[in-house]
C-alpha cells in the first residue's frame, strides 16, 4: 500500500531556523542526539547549521562538528544554511551535500541581515556555484527566497519581485530555488498565486516551501504549496524557530503537525509519527525550558490515523 502513496519530502530545519535565535548555545553533542534520534524516525533531510561568523551567531559556532557528526549517520542528507563565499568554502570543506542560500527578496530584510542587497546575494551565489562545482563530491545549491510573502521592515513585497530574483538564482546556477515566508505573512490564496507564477517561469526548479506559524496560517498554506505541485517542505520539530527582525515571532511550521497532516491526507513521508512525538518530547532535555509550539506533541496521534508507519531502514 504505501508505495502506492505519493512521497512529500520533510526536511527538518529546527537545528539551524530553530537554535539560531535562542540566547543558550546547545553543545553539540546534544544537537547530534536531537539529529540521530528524529533520523531513527524516518527524517532523513536536515538543515543543520548555519556557517556564519561566531561573534554573531555563536549558537552555530560548532557548526563543522554538526555537520562530521551528522554524516557519520547513513543515509542522511546534510543541508547548512550560508550567506557569504566564506562560509560556502568552510560548508564544502565539512562535506555538506547541499548549500542553502538565503535571499530576501525584500530589500530592507536583505540589507538589515546580511548588509547586502538581494541581487547583490544573487552574485554571492554564482560565485558559491563555481566553488561547489569544483567540490571533490557533487554539492547542490539550493536558493531560499525569504520574505517571498512580506516582510517585517518594509511591509508588502511584489510578486513580480520574487519571480524576478527566481529567474535570476536560476541564471547563476542554482540547482533548485524555495520560497520561504520567513515573517509569517503568508495566506493560502497568495501562496498559490506566488509559487504558480514562480512555477510559470522555472518550472520544476522550484522545488521546496518553508512556512512560519506566525499567524496560524501556516499548515493552510502547505496545503496550498502542495496543490501547486511542491513535495518538500521545511519544519521545525516542536514548531521552534523566528526570525531576529520578526519581534514576537513563533516558529517554523511543527514537523510533527507537517508529518500528520500529510500522512493523514494519504502522502508518504517515510516518517513514523509515534516515535517522532517521542522525540519532540525530548526536546526539552535538549532545551529545559524552551516554549514549543506544535499541536501534535500536546494531542497525540489519534486512534484512526490512517496508515501504519513504515521506517525505511
Ligand atoms: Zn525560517
Amino acid at each position: 500500500m504505501s508505495s502506492q502513496r505519493e512521497r512529500v519530502e520533510v526536511v527538518e530545519v529546527g537545528l539551524r531556523d530553530g537554535l539560531q535565535i535562542l540566547d543558550r548555545v546547545v553543545p553539540t553533542r546534544d544537537k547530534l542526539d536531537w539529529i540521530a534520534s528524529e533520523h531513527a524516525c524516518g527524517v532523513r533531510q536536515f538543515e543543520v547549521a548555519s556557517f556564519v561568523p561566531p561573534k554573531y551567531m555563536p549558537q552555530m559556532a560548532d557548526a563543522a562538528d554538526v555537520v562530521a557528526g551528522a554524516r557519520t549517520i547513513s543515509g542522511l542528507g546534510v543541508s547548512v544554511l550560508v550567506p557569504n563565499v566564506k562560509g560556502a568554502v568552510a560548508a564544502i570543506e565539512a562535506g555538506v551535500d547541499s548549500i542553502a542560500i538565503p535571499i530576501s527578496v525584500s530589500e530592507a530584510h536583505s540589507l538589515a541581515n546580511v548588509k547586502r542587497m538581494p541581487i547583490e546575494m544573487v552574485a554571492q551565489l554564482k560565485e558559491i556555484r563555481k566553488l561547489a562545482d569544483q567540490a571533490k563530491t557533487r554539492v547542490r545549491v539550493d536558493a531560499g527566497l525569504s520574505t517571498a510573502f512580506g516582510c517585517t521592515i518594509q511591509g508588502h513585497v511584489s510578486e513580480d519581485a520574487v519571480v524576478t530574483i527566481a529567474q535570476a538564482c536560476i541564471d547563476a546556477g542554482a540547482d533548485t530555488v524555495g520560497l520561504a515566508d520567513t515573517v509569517g505573512y503568508a495566506n493560502p490564496a497568495q501562496v498559490s498565486r506566488v509559487f504558480a507564477s514562480v512555477r510559470q517561469r522555472i518550472g520544476e526548479r522550484l522545488h521546496s516551501a518553508h512556512f512560519h506559524d506566525t499567524r496560524g496560517t501556516g499548515l493552510a498554506n502547505v496545503v496550498a504549496a502542495l496543490n501547486e505541485g511542491i513535495r518538500s517542505f521545511d519544519s521545525s520539530l516542536g514548531g521552534l524557530g523566528g526570525c531576529p527582525h520578526a519581534p514576537g515571532a513563533s516558529g517554523n511550521i511543527a514537523t510533527e503537525d507537517l508529518v500528520f497532516m500529510l500522512e493523514a491526507m494519504g502522502y508518504d513521508t517515510g516518517i513514523d509519527l509515534a516515535a517522532l512525538i517521542k522525540t519532540q518530547h525530548r526536546l526539552t532535555d535538549w532545551l529545559p525550558g524552551q516554549p514549543l509550539y506544535g499541536k501534535l506533541g500536546l494531542a497525540g496521534v489519534p486512534k484512526n490515523f490512517p496508515h501504519a508507519p513504515q521506517v525505511a531502514a
